[in-house]
């Protein structure tokens, strides 16, 4: 017993000892050490909700950081966000990842999560909107209110794509025939429609195949006199009979009736003059924008707010937080370096964890108070086959119904399903939830007007109350149903 006591203080001691090194280098005088070495003794194991590493973000850094994590012996919880995957969901093929000649984008997600899984880690579709870096272990705040106390963080957060700064972009981002970024998601939608897409890199030529099966008309806007594409993805793209490639060519101003698109105007650098394009659809490639929000204040980020990491590690400039992935590389910005990144995060995170003295038998001391995710409810939803059992649930109830128009080709309509299957379960004494693939009832899509998914639409006492065609989040979707509940 007592034997168990020395060596229980004599670990806790390692680790507050090394913090105070860590954390407080030079800077503090004896007592400072004294003081916050207790402090720390106590914030660590009396701290609940603990994870020892903790990841945010789930494109090919955070999952593959996890999955080193993890198998080196780290409990390791995954914090996915609202796009689990990341961005390489929304791509279609790729051909650029290591050992693969071609793989569906989301397929890689699939293996990376699998096998983050596989070696032991946590990935749970949870937010995180606050980190506190004041005192270790830092403090987490999720989406739902729970805190959390991580004793290492990797950012992995991405990067969001980049806005024009055009007028007519607020009022027309997000239309059903408006501006977007995600071709793979909305190209249907522009069926025998003119379109411009704007950008002159690989993902405005991706972007091109993919709307080429679709759109009547593309139009490339590239504003140099060449495009920074790959060479094969160019000829590609040249090749296809309904694409043209317009140089030194930008976006002045979007146009359209209020409720769509109609003309872009645009300014022809070359001639220094302006056309109009009439078109029903703007489709935006212009490169992105590093998702640091987070830890802004917390760790010392450049001037485009990328995530600054020291020398050829990924360590951040505070202890314990490393970084990971597009959020902290405005260089390379590759799913395979991302990977990488990811990987060397994980090393560092590892080395920082036992070097303030973290080792198994801390770990076992600290199971108790490890984070465990509580069990979230979800309702399976009816599926409508036939248009008939729709017009039938119409008719026999006066419940609020809610449908999701979803398509089997559609990522984000397969994301946000866990989500509408959990506000299925919350609502399920007042509300009934269906879920209708377009493909399998294209005549009822049509009749709903269902022109792009995800498509939610909200019944009540037989009438169409709602329709919002976009992916949403937890908090969005309880808000709408909210409304329609008494
Ligand atoms: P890039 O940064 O490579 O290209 C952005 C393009 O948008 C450039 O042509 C740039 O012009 C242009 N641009 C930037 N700002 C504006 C503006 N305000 N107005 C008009 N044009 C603008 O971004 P991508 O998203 O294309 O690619 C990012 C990374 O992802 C790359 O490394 C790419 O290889 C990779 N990728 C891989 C894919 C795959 O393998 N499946 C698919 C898509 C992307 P300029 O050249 O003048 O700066």
């Amino acid at each position: 017993m007592v034997a168990d006591m020395q060596k229980k203080v004599g670990v806790r001691s390692v680790l507050a000892l090394v913090y105070a090194l860590v954390f407080l280098g030079g800077c503090s005088s004896e007592s400072d050490h004294v003081s916050a070495r207790g402090i720390v003794f106590d914030s660590v194991f009396t701290a609940q909700n603990v994870i020892p590493v903790l990841v945010i973000g789930s494109g090919p850094a955070g999952r593959t950081a996890a999955a080193y994590t993890a198998r080196n012996g780290f409990a390791t919880v995954v914090f996915e966000g609202n796009k689990p995957g990341g961005l390489l969901t929304e791509t279609t093929y790729v051909e650029n990842w290591p050992g693969r000649v071609r793989q569906l984008g989301t397929e890689i997600m699939e293996d990376l999560a699998e096998q983050a899984r596989a070696a032991g880690a946590l990935l749970v579709r949870e937010s995180v909107t606050r980190i506190d870096g004041s005192r270790w272990p830092y403090a987490v705040t999720l989406a739902d209110g729970q805190v959390v106390h991580a004793l290492a963080i990797i950012i992995a957060t991405g990067a969001a794509p980049r806005r024009l700064a055009v007028p007519g972009w607020d009022e027309y981002w997000g239309k059903d025939h408006g501006i977007t970024s995600c071709a793979i998601c909305d190209a249907p939608n522009y069926k025998n429609r003119a379109v411009v897409i704007v950008g002159g890199g690989d993902s405005a030529t991706e972007m091109a195949e993919q709307l080429a099966p679709h759109a009547r008309h593309i139009t490339i806007l590239v504003r140099k006199d060449h495009m920074r594409a790959s060479e094969s993805r160019q000829k590609r793209v040249q090749n296809l009979s309904n694409v043209t490639i317009l140089y030194e060519r930008e976006i002045e101003r979007i146009t359209g009736n209020g409720v769509e698109v109609t003309s872009v105007e645009v300014r022809n650098h070359a001639t220094n003059s302006v056309e109009s394009l009439p078109v029903s659809g703007v489709f935006v490639a212009i490169g992105h924008d590093p998702n640091s929000g987070l830890v802004k204040g917390i760790v010392d980020c450049d001037t485009a707010g990328y995530i600054q990491v020291q020398g050829r590690t990924q360590k951040t400039s505070k202890p314990g937080i490393f970084a990971a992935g597009d959020v902290q590389d405005h260089t390379y910005r590759q799913a395979g370096t991302a990977a990488g990144f990811g990987i060397c995060a994980a090393l560092d995170a590892g080395n920082f964890l036992q070097e303030i003295g973290f080792n198994p038998a801390i770990a076992q001391q600290l199971a108790p108070q490890l984070w465990k995710p509580g069990t979230v409810a979800r309702k399976t939803l009816e599926v409508i086959t036939k248009t008939g059992d729709f017009d039938r649930a119409i008719a026999r109830t006066d419940k609020v119904i809610v449908v999701d128009f979803f398509a089997q080709y559609c990522r984000p309509c397969l994301n946000m399903l866990p989500i509408v299957e959990e506000v299925a379960a919350r609502f399920s004494s007042s509300v009934q939830f269906y879920k209708a693939d377009v493909d399998e009832v294209p005549e009822l899509a049509d009749r709903m007007q269902v022109v792009k998914v995800p498509c939610i639409i909200v019944y009540k006492n037989g009438e169409m109350v709602a329709r919002l065609h976009k992916a949403m989040d937890r908090a969005e979707l309880t808000a709408l149903v909210s409304r329609f509940v008494a």
